[in-house]
């Protein structure tokens, strides 16, 4: 048991255990669950702390509060693994919350779905770890350095549970070259089982697909989207549909594959459009998909809905990367979603559906919504709302940073 005395004997030998105090702030913060505390809120701290160990955090009456995976380098001080009774994140704690984890998924997909997400990050208790399942490859990406020094224990504990072909080691941009100097971990790394020299094909809802696990973006492929891409093939059929921002074509294929008459794949990455033709290659068995005719685009998706007026869909599908990276860009990023459903509506017949999605943490659903419905109504023409979305069930969000998925969808009159 962690000790809920901030002074207790100190072991011999050992370290004592990393203990903070928190601003009353943080306090009710960490108390109501969220998975940060910040640097700046940290009031008293008994020594300075390494890397990845765990730091308890105790209140001001010197009651066990959280525990919780230590960075000195970040403004996220610490990661918080557990709040509420104190508790030893001994490895029978580690082996239940990973029981608990996967048990979220149980039911949640059948045989024809392979590809999903089976660790997500804090709002399932992992902060700063990611865990995606392609087929029988499994790609661990992490987001915070914190997790450098325990990866050969959290590997063995997936391996144990999962028994993957392999798992693929991926890191976010900024912890790569530390991982590199201190840890020898590159992005890419092979962690454990066979080697991998390409992308691997998995499968979503029955269609095939390949992910670039070792190079792609995200973990290789956007499971973010699927239940999106599920509700496009019901509104497919006899329609004519654009996918804006369409990366390996996911949307276009289950619109194929409800029975659309063309799709356009529209990106400004070659090597995304390369992916989009070899997963429709994948998938030519399916006869809806051999019978819909496929277009690639290469272009600036903004440039090329506005030089290309008079062209027009039954399905404009509108899914950028994120327009606000950082909060200064939000009020620059809600112009541009607007500008960009604009255009997206400029594109669309009568009788046609707009899907515009979002995927910036820093642009709320309802600021979303809010522009997107304002370019509808400044277009002229009446439109019906026809459902908005949020996160998967696999990707779902416990805590306000986390949310950054919405999408809605809207049929403008005949
Ligand atoms: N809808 C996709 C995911 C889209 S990711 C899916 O379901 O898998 C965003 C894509 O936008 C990337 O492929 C990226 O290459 C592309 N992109 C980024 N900026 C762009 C631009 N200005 N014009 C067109 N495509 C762009």
């Amino acid at each position: 048991m962690v000790a809920t005395n901030m002074n207790p004997q100190p072991r011999a030998k050992l370290p004592a255990r990393l203990r903070l105090r928190v601003t009353a702030a943080a306090e009710s913060i960490l108390r109501g669950g969220h998975p940060w505390l910040f640097a700046e809120s940290v009031r008293e701290q008994n020594r300075a702390g390494e890397l990845g160990e765990l730091a308890v955090i105790y209140d001001r009456k010197d009651g066990f509060l959280a525990v919780g995976l230590f960075d000195p380098d970040s403004p996220i001080r610490v990661r918080v693994l557990h709040s509420g009774k104190p508790q030893a994140l001994d490895a029978a704690w580690w082996q239940a919350r990973l029981t608990q984890t996967l048990a979220q998924r149980e039911g949640l997909f059948d045989a024809q779905t392979t590809g999903w997400r089976c660790i997500n990050g804090e709002s399932g208790g992992w902060p700063g770890l990611v865990l995606d399942r392609y087929d029988a490859t499994l790609v661990m990406k992490l987001y915070t350095a914190a997790w450098l020094p325990r990866l050969e224990s959290l590997v063995k504990l997936v391996e144990e549970n999962l028994a993957p072909e392999r798992i693929v080691l991926r890191l976010s941009r900024n912890i790569q070259a530390m991982a590199a100097a201190r840890f020898k971990k590159s992005d890419g790394q092979i962690l454990s089982g066979a080697a991998l020299s390409g992308p691997v094909v998995f499968m979503e809802t029955g269609l095939r697909f390949e992910a670039d696990v070792l190079r792609g973006q995200k973990t290789g492929f956007f499971l973010d989207q699927r239940e999106n891409r599920r509700f496009v093939e019901t509104l497919a059929r006899d329609r004519t549909a654009l996918n804006a921002f369409s990366f390996s074509g996911g949307f276009s294929l289950y619109a194929a594959r409800g029975g659309a008459a063309a799709v356009t794949d529209l990106d400004i990455s070659a090597h995304a459009l390369d992916g989009a033709r070899r997963n429709f290659a994948l998938n030519e068995a399916i006869p809806a998909l051999a019978r819909c005719s496929h277009e690639l685009v290469q272009a600036d998706a903004f440039e090329w809905l506005g030089a290309t007026a008079g062209r027009k869909f039954d399905l404009v599908v509108l899914d950028p990367p994120s327009l606000a990276k950082r909060e200064p860009e939000r009020a620059g990023a809600i112009h541009a979603y607007a500008r960009l459903a604009a255009l997206g509506i400029a594109a669309l017949n009568r009788g046609g559906i707009l899907l515009a999605a979002s995927c910036s943490a820093h642009v709320t659903a309802a600021e979303f919504f809010g522009a997107v419905r304002a370019s509808a109504a400044a277009s002229g023409r009446n439109f019906s709302d026809l459902r908005t979305t949020g996160h998967a069930p696999d990707h779902a969000a416990k805590f306000k940073e986390g949310e950054y998925l919405k999408a809605i969808y809207l049929q403008m009159a005949r």
